[in-house]
């Protein structure tokens, strides 16, 4: 085809598709007002019809900034109350809306977005970013919470985010945004579970330091904390899921060990400086809670590596063990799983279908509620009910004794 002609069908092409962008009606924002979501102060915004959004903080002064794609402003922004002093608006990207939350002290935040109607509701929760809760006596969060069967939260940690973008694979693929996905669709899945409950540590594409990770998992009150992440090598046959556990001292193996370095340097990206609080930490590692915390992950580790090994070849079979800063809660038994390698072309492909992050989530999701159906967390909902199922066991096993004697007795009396 001449440069002319193909040139004509361009703009042919442009003609017949420019009217329909222009025309695609912006999503008015036709209420906002503040609220208590979850427990966190927050901000619903209510949009006439869907819309995509983005949320990213920024510091000094501290600020949330909520980017909506084709919206428009169409009430009354509330005051500023509690946490945050100041709201405004402007236009981004020229069709889209931008929201700049003031805040008085650093928040991290969480975002929700649901339908409402014929559009959209969007809820933007601000967690205190507080300092690490590890000095805490153990099990404080767990005991915060009312003992009437309450659900089993599983803490979804989607590695890396924001200008954070983790590994790299073929064409442009980013890490990030592959453990947003199969973290997104894990949480659909622990949703409809009975007596789970999903929390995600990040909604969107924006940056976490390992602690804010770690503190968010706390404040939901997790009972497991899973951080979803994608492997790399220079080597690009090297293939297979491996799943990881903290280690106190020293890493499994030598390759443990660099790539933990590796997905710690992600709080150094964000200039947050961890050599401080690793001392403190390490006092507490050596406490008893966090040797059960690590049985723990590992048991529960080597579930979801047995449930992945169905799917595909493992890159290591055994739960490996590493100095993850994300998986340091003395309390919260955490694993760290690398789905894939992002590097290696074929699983590069995989790893962007839906079919095969639906596999993922469901092989993790399998792994975690058969640990859990083995040992539930006092107090809750599945707790409760094995208790309830024992007793009726047990009340069976005891007529069953009683039949026993019964044909005891018989037979002494045929002797
Ligand atoms: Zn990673």
């Amino acid at each position: 085809m001449s440069i002319r002609r193909m040139a004509s069908k361009w703009l042919l092409a442009l003609a017949v598709f420019w009217p329909v962008l222009l025309l695609a009606a912006p999503a008015n924002l036709v209420a906002a007002h503040f609220a208590q979501i979850h427990g966190h102060p927050g901000l619903v915004l209510d949009f006439s019809a869907p819309v995509e959004h983005r949320i990213f903080t920024l510091g000094n002064p501290n600020r949330v900034v909520i980017d909506v794609d084709n919206a428009r402003l169409a009430t009354a922004l509330p005051e500023g109350q509690g946490v945050v002093k100041d709201l405004r608006s402007g236009v981004h990207d020229r069709t889209g809306m931008r929201l700049v939350l003031d805040l008085t002290a650093r928040a991290i935040p969480r975002s929700q977005l649901q339908p409402k109607g014929a559009g959209s509701e969007l809820l933007v929760s601000l967690y205190a970013d507080k300092p690490t809760a590890a000095t805490q006596p153990v099990l404080t969060a767990a005991s915060a919470v009312p003992q009437t069967g309450r659900p089993i939260v599983v803490a979804i940690d989607a590695g890396h985010g924001g200008i954070d973008s983790g590994a790299r694979g073929p064409h442009g693929i980013l890490e990030k945004t592959i453990t947003l996905q199969i973290a997104r669709r894990l949480a659909a899945l622990v949703a409809r579970h009975p007596g789970f409950k999903p929390f995600l540590t990040r909604t969107g594409d924006y940056y976490l330091s390992l602690r804010q990770r770690i503190d968010l998992a706390r404040a939901a009150h997790a009972d497991i904390f899973i951080s979803i992440h994608c492997d790399a090598s220079h080597d690009h046959y090297a293939d297979g899921a491996t799943v990881y556990a903290l280690s106190t001292h020293g890493a499994t193996s030598e390759q443990a060990r660099l790539l933990a370095e590796r997905e710690n340097k992600s709080d150094l990206l964000g200039g947050v400086n961890l050599s401080d609080k690793s001392n403190m930490l390490a006092s507490v590692l050596l406490d008893l809670s966090q040797t059960a915390t690590i049985g723990a992950s590992l048991d529960v580790g080597g579930r979801v590596a047995h449930q992945l090994s169905r799917l595909g070849p493992m890159h290591r079979d055994d739960v490996q063990q590493a100095a993850f800063v994300v998986l340091k809660s003395p309390d919260i038994p955490s694993i760290l799983v690398e789905t894939d390698y992002i590097t290696n072309p074929h699983e590069a492909r995989l790893l962007l279908t839906s079919h095969y992050q639906q596999k993922v989530a469901d092989a993790i999701l399998g792994g975690v509620t058969n640990y859990f159906d083995q040992y539930p967390p006092a107090g809750t909902e599945l707790a409760m009910l094995k208790a309830r199922k024992q007793r009726s066991l047990a009340a069976a096993g005891g007529a069953q004794d009683s039949a026993d004697y019964g044909v005891a007795d018989r037979s002494k009396g045929n002797r």
